[in-house]
């Protein structure tokens, strides 16, 4: 969700920042611009949809300040006059802002009635009006400070400046680093978009503001309104690499890097692992909190800590923690699941849950980030950047950071490093030609169909729900997962001719094998075509249309059961001539509630 990019240094910055911005596009953004300083004047440049150098944007004026603006539309429709940066009326500054204002009507109405007029829709020029307003009365500093203080929600504001050629920013809940340079200074929603550059970074904490001019960076907290030092953090991870190499889409390159990165994400050893085990251990409950994809491997992570562990592990998404506030006590562990880091829903429970007086421990992939920050004790999938907005291995790097995590309470560390190491082993043989060739077909029947159904139990019923929202989120088709025992309370009302029907089957070791053999014949009965997948021992059965095989390891087979799904949705969404890597309506970070 939106990006920020701003620099301030000794290189031109006009090519800089766009490509910045370029590094930020996996966030989502419908519309892009940018402003650069030029003497005393401040250039703009905005466009519609795709983020490239078009002739005009070489006509922007060259500079070596300037900031730059992903925006995802909240308020007001995609247009150019909705676009950021926005410019106050004398083009004295312009500003950028990331999140939502979420008081903007009520500041609005009161300027309306004092005869301040709106160009555009945006909750966002009630900002800018609302400093240019203060700037009779005080500095544009002071005016920034006076203003955000107003604002309610989550928001990050970078303003350029034309007088003192400075640019200033404050965060309150939305993402916002510092990158530290030879050549200068960097402003950016996170680290990756400006890690070719440096490695040295400035986390910044709430209501803190930055003010830079190329030379020197001040931060100043409003909120305790005082000075603070700077401390530069070397990120020991640095994502540089953003490529799709030998790949057509970043979605299929990140599916095939699971085979490395489910052993990226468990190198962890013993004794890192040990301060939260021993949390754990205290005998509290533990909460494993996280949205959309991370929420479902939250649940994977409660079911193999229940499990495999006997902890008393509840999964909750974290937009709905307040359901379970009231018996949240003070010593229960939250373990919370994000790519980003910066999950507004999210970060919000593990507020709550800190008030509460919990330990929080979190796990994500991208360094750097408010949740790590607010982390008792941090952990990293360590997968590299995940680019396409579906996430795919980084979903499987949390299962199996989970599956280390329970396997290690239970006092069976080694164990599951090599049952980790075989499992990154066995998924390879569904990156062939042959696998690739077999998924295709069952992408070609879905692709006349407008729905699907897939069924789970016990330890696959999360990568149903998975497997769903994966196809979901880039075929648009409607597809739903279900534990399978579900089945016949209700969802076999809607079988017919021709459904299309997944069943997750476990190997034979399993009870659960026998219950989704059941379910499976309940609904071929009644037509429809089914698509078995898991254990070889079932693959050649009649009742099975299709069948695609995943390597049975140990007790930890249901991660590379979520793969077929992720390369189903995959050939679905190419068939279908779908954008794979920037699915319609999505972002990746979802940093607004
Ligand atoms: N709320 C602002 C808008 O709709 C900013 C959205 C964003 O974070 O990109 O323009």
């Amino acid at each position: 969700m939106c990006g920020i990019f701003g620099y301030s240094g000794t290189k031109e910055c006009n090519d800089l920042i766009f490509q910045g911005l370029k590094r930020l596009e996996y966030r989502g953004y419908d519309s892009w611009g940018m402003a650069v300083l030029q003497g005393k004047k401040i250039h703009q440049y905005k466009d519609v949809g795709e983020i490239q150098g078009s002739a005009k944007l070489e006509k922007l004026p060259k500079g070596n300040i300037g900031i730059g603006h992903t925006r995802w539309a909240t308020h007001g429709g995609v247009t150019k006059t909705n676009t950021h940066p926005h410019i106050s009326t004398s083009g004295d500054f312009t500003l950028a802002q990331n999140g939502i204002v979420e008081n903007f009507d009520e500041l609005k109405q009161k300027l309306i009635k004092e005869g301040v007029k709106f160009i555009s829709q945006t909750d966002t020029e009630v900002i800018v009006r609302l400093i240019e307003r203060e700037l009779k009365k005080r500095s544009l500093k002071d005016a920034i400070i006076h203003v955000f203080k107003k604002l309610k929600g989550r928001n990050t504001v970078v303003v350029l400046s034309n007088n003192d050629g400075k640019i200033y920013a404050v965060r309150n809940g939305s993402p916002l680093v510092i990158g530290v340079a030879k050549d200068g200074t960097y402003l950016a929603s996170d680290t990756l978009s400006f890690s070719l550059a440096t490695n040295k970074a400035i986390l910044l904490e709430n209501y803190d503001m930055v003010e830079i001019d190329g030379k020197s960076i001040e931060i100043f907290n409003i909120l305790e309104n005082r000075k603070k030092n700077v401390n530069t953090k070397e990120l020991k991870h640095q994502f540089t690499q953003i490529e799709k190499g030998k790949f057509e889409h970043f979605m299929l390159k990140e599916i095939v890097d699971q085979k490395e990165t489910l052993l990226f994400a468990t190198e962890y050893t013993e004794k890192d692992l040990e301060p939260l085990i021993k949390e754990i251990k205290k005998g509290k409950r533990v909460y494993l909190i996280g949205a959309g994809t991370a929420g479902f491997s939250a649940g994977q992570v409660a079911y193999f800590l229940r499990n495999i562990a006997h902890i008393d592990a509840q999964e909750i998404r974290s937009y709905e923690f307040k359901a379970y506030l009231p018996i949240v006590k003070k010593g229960d562990i939250v373990i919370a699941f994000s790519q980003s880091g910066e999950t507004a829903d999210t970060i919000e429970a593990i507020e709550h849950m800190k008030e509460k007086g919990c330990k929080v421990a979190s796990l994500v992939n991208m360094y750097g980030t408010a949740m790590s920050r607010l982390s008792d004790y941090e952990y990293y999938t360590n997968s590299g950047p995940e680019i396409c907005v579906a996430s795919t291995k980084v979903f499987t790097a949390q299962c199996a950071w989970g599956y280390l995590l329970s396997m290690s309470i239970a006092g069976k560390y080694r164990k599951a490093r090599m049952n980790i190491k075989e499992l990154s082993k066995d998924i390879a043989k569904l990156f062939t030609k042959k696998s690739f060739d077999e998924i295709k077909r069952v992408a070609e029947y879905m692709a006349k169909r407008e729905s699907a159904f897939i069924l789970g139990k016990g330890e696959n019923a999360y990568i149903a729900f998975e497997g769903a929202l994966k196809i979901k989120e880039i075929s648009y088709k409607h597809v739903e997962g279900f534990a399978a025992g579900e089945l016949k309370h209700g969802v076999i009302a809607l079988i017919e001719k021709g459904s299309v029907v997944f069943g997750i089957i476990p190997s034979s070791e399993s009870e659960d094998s026998s219950d989704l053999i059941s379910a499976m014949e309940q609904v071929k009965t009644r037509g429809a075509f089914t698509v078995g997948i898991g254990s070889k021992e079932f693959s050649k059965m009649d009742l099975f249309d299709r069948y695609i095989v995943t390597e049975q390891v140990d007790n930890v087979s249901s991660i590379s059961n979520a793969i077929p799904f992720q390369l189903i949705s995959y050939f679905l969404s190419v068939r279908l001539g779908n954008n794979v890597d920037k699915p319609r309506n999505l972002a990746k970070s979802v940093t607004v509630k």
